[in-house]
């Protein structure tokens, strides 16, 4: 339980309104130390220490009044502010009372610590541990949930860790969807806990993956999650959102055939007019379901949640093999700019599915589809279901009985003959994809008939069956099925990904980017001074200015590193400073960039803008505007005085996370 020290505050507001009886109860059953914490109390909340509607209401004008008066330093409103769409100030009291939180997005529920019974751990991810856990309703119903525990170290939760945290919370507070997972409530303990939905049968990925006698995923079924994948990203772009980290890892089975979106530690609202996020700085991203705009100039936006949507499509249909294996990190971007190359169409993907794989992949993000146009797309691409009227054996064929049922993903019309037309399909008993004679089979939609005309609904792949261009209409090039990756040859199963990291990647790690005009962004300008990988892995290539060799490059990390410490060297180390210089004479302009990065680098969570101000403030003077950021980050963290911040930096020798666990620890 959080100390009482510094709830002094709640103290003096309730008894102002003649409350001051519900002081112990308020901080010890509901746990509330901060005005802020009563965002996340539900009038239900409030009824359960016995407090009446018009008590309620007295309460909520007091404290709306208080918080006016502290809105512009407090840190979870700094934190979270930005980022909850507008709250009720007051909710309306209702006389129902419910036991499960409100459906309507608005506040959750704020629980007990002593409510949640944490049990067998789930996972863990970049800032929290999940368990499983039971939560016990007032009404003394047990819902399971999983709860996710903010990491923390020994004095408490980092500060960006923190932050992160309550942006995931604020965002699914008020997110309402059947295929998105559904947080209930928040335990304002320590550490701070996320109950959620739970997911019992785990991440899409780990499904995928799962070794035999675990049966593959019917393809039918595949496409059902598609569609409500689809749904569910429509939805989320609709109330302006960005999910930044769509792959089967983020997509949990609720039940056998109902996934749910995951993961919303890198989802961010949409900016204005234009619709798109524009990264502040250099962040961890998973470079290799990212759409190049995303690598190259940090820009997010529905269209490259759209583009992951493919890259989703194509782990789901390769049996969650990594996408790009075996390409280094910095070669990616090049691949998709300049060799316009793809993924490769998995086996059992049809060419329909794969086409509108490849207008998600579309080079310019005007041209690929909505997603609300992608649900109509996968309803046109939907693979037919069939039946099996005899028993094939025939050496070769798929082998099937009569009355399997079968999912046609591909038909041919290559034969002319339609009797000894071929198709491709799945047969729903055993799992196995294969040819079979299409006479074999009747289909669904053609009332029993056998099926003897070509299947597939959609367009064929442009990459596959006739001249087109994945670039709209503005290119016309002749393509072919994209080359597979470097270092596989095409058949070749991919390296299977060894347990995909929960770290992400740093555009940092794209490494220098190709020639050829056009300016970079800020944080790929700064790639080319970033040291050049850890001591004893090869320099990284410069990009060929020709055509890439990929396959000549080592592979030299995996594209899924480790996220860096935020502050792995500490401020003013030579060593920081001289491996971001790079050699050769610097420009004044390149001179003032490399103290850009130097700045960016030594103090966690600061945008580029930020950095070029700070800089400019102290005339150049990198320490002082490292230190003067630091002090800013600090104050934005809690509700001291910036001389109070500055005091506390000193004394941690401006070891900002120090600091920051020092303020978090003594509210
Ligand atoms: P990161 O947050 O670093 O991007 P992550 O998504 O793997 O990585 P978490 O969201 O913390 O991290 O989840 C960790 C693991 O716990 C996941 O891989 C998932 O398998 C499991 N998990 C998370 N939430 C649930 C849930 N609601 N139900 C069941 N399992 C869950």
């Amino acid at each position: 339980m959080l100390p009482e020290v510094g709830s002094v505050w709640l103290l003096r507001l309730l008894r102002d309104i003649q409350l001051a009886q519900f002081y112990q109860p308020i901080l010890e059953e509901l746990n509330v130390t901060r005005p802020e914490h009563f965002d996340f109390v539900r009038p239900e909340d409030l009824d359960g220490i016995g407090m009446g509607r018009p008590a309620q209401r007295r309460l909520a004008e007091a404290l709306k009044k208080h918080r006016s008066g502290l809105k512009s330093k407090n840190w979870v409103y700094k934190i979270l502010g930005g980022f909850a769409p507008e709250q009720k100030e007051t909710t309306p009291p209702s006389d129902n009372t419910q036991s499960l939180p409100e459906p309507e997005g608005g506040l959750k529920c704020l629980i007990p610590d002593s409510a949640v019974c944490r049990g067998e751990l789930l996972g863990s991810g970049c800032f929290g541990v999940v368990h499983r856990g039971l939560w016990t309703l007032p009404s003394g119903q047990s819902v399971p949930v999983a709860v996710k525990s903010l990491r923390v170290g020994p004095e408490g939760p980092m500060g960006t860790e923190l932050g992160d945290f309550l942006r995931e919370v604020s965002i699914m507070m008020n997110l309402e969807h059947p295929h998105v997972l559904r947080l209930h409530g928040l335990v304002l303990g320590q550490p701070l806990q996320m109950v959620m939905e739970l997911a019992p049968l785990g991440s899409l990925h780990a499904r995928l993956t799962a070794p035999p006698p675990t049966p593959p995923l019917p393809v039918a079924l595949l496409c059902l999650f598609l569609r409500q994948l689809a749904g569910a990203m429509a939805y989320l772009g609709a109330r302006g959102l960005v999910h930044r980290d769509l792959a089967t890892r983020n997509l949990l089975l609720a039940s056998p055939r109902i996934i749910k979106v995951a993961d919303f530690g890198l989802v961010r609202p949409l900016g204005g007019a234009r619709g798109r996020y524009v990264m502040g700085g250099p962040r961890p991203i998973p470079f290799a379901w990212c759409a190049p705009e995303s690598l190259r100039h940090g820009l997010f936006s529905s269209a490259s949640d759209v583009w992951m949507f493919g890259v989703t499509l194509w782990e789901m249909f390769s049996g969650g093999e990594e996408p790009w294996a075996g390409v280094p990190p910095y070669l990616i971007l090049q691949r998709l700019e300049k060799d316009r190359a793809r993924l490769p169409r998995p086996p059992l993907c049809s060419r329909a599915l794969y086409a509108l794989a490849l207008r998600c992949w579309a080079p310019h993000p005007a041209d690929r589809p909505s997603f609300s146009h992608l649900e109509g797309l996968l309803q046109e691409a939907w693979p037919p279901e069939g039946r099996c009227v005899r028993d094939v054996t025939e050496l070769g064929a798929l082998k099937m009985e009569s009355g399997d049922p079968i999912t046609i993903i591909e038909g041919s019309a290559s034969s002319h003959s339609p009797d000894s037309a071929t198709w491709k399909g799945q047969n729903g008993r055993t799992f196995k994809v294969g040819s079979f004679p299409a006479s074999a089979v009747t289909l669904a939609d053609l009332g029993g008939l056998p099926a003897t005309r070509p299947v597939h609904r959609g367009s064929p792949a442009r990459g596959e069956c006739r001249q087109g261009s994945i670039d709209g209409d503005r290119v016309k090039a002749k393509l072919r099925d994209p080359p597979p990756a470097r270092g596989q040859r095409r058949g070749e199963p991919l390296q299977k990904m060894k347990g995909i990291s929960k770290s992400l990647e740093s555009v940092l790690s794209l490494g220098p980017r190709p020639t050829g005009g056009g300016s970079s962004p800020p944080e790929l300008r700064h790639a080319r001074a970033v040291p050049q990988g850890p001591p004893g892995l090869p320099p990284r290539p410069p990009f060929a200015s020709g055509s890439s060799q990929p396959s000549q490059t080592p592979r030299e990390q995996p594209p899924w590193p480790k996220r860096e410490p935020p502050h792995s060297h500490p401020m003013g180390a030579p060593g920081a400073s001289k491996a971001t210089v790079p050699s050769g004479g610097l420009s004044p302009d390149s001179e003032f960039q490399r103290r850009i990065m130097e700045v960016e680098l030594s103090v966690h969570g600061v945008t580029h803008q930020e950095c070029q101000a700070a800089l400019r403030a102290t005339g150049g003077d990198v320490v002082s505007a490292i230190r003067n950021l630091k002090v800013d980050q600090l104050f934005h963290l809690s509700s001291r005085s910036r001389a109070d911040c500055r005091r506390i930096l000193e004394h941690y020798q401006w070891d900002l996370s120090a600091a920051s666990r020092y303020v978090l620890a003594r509210p």
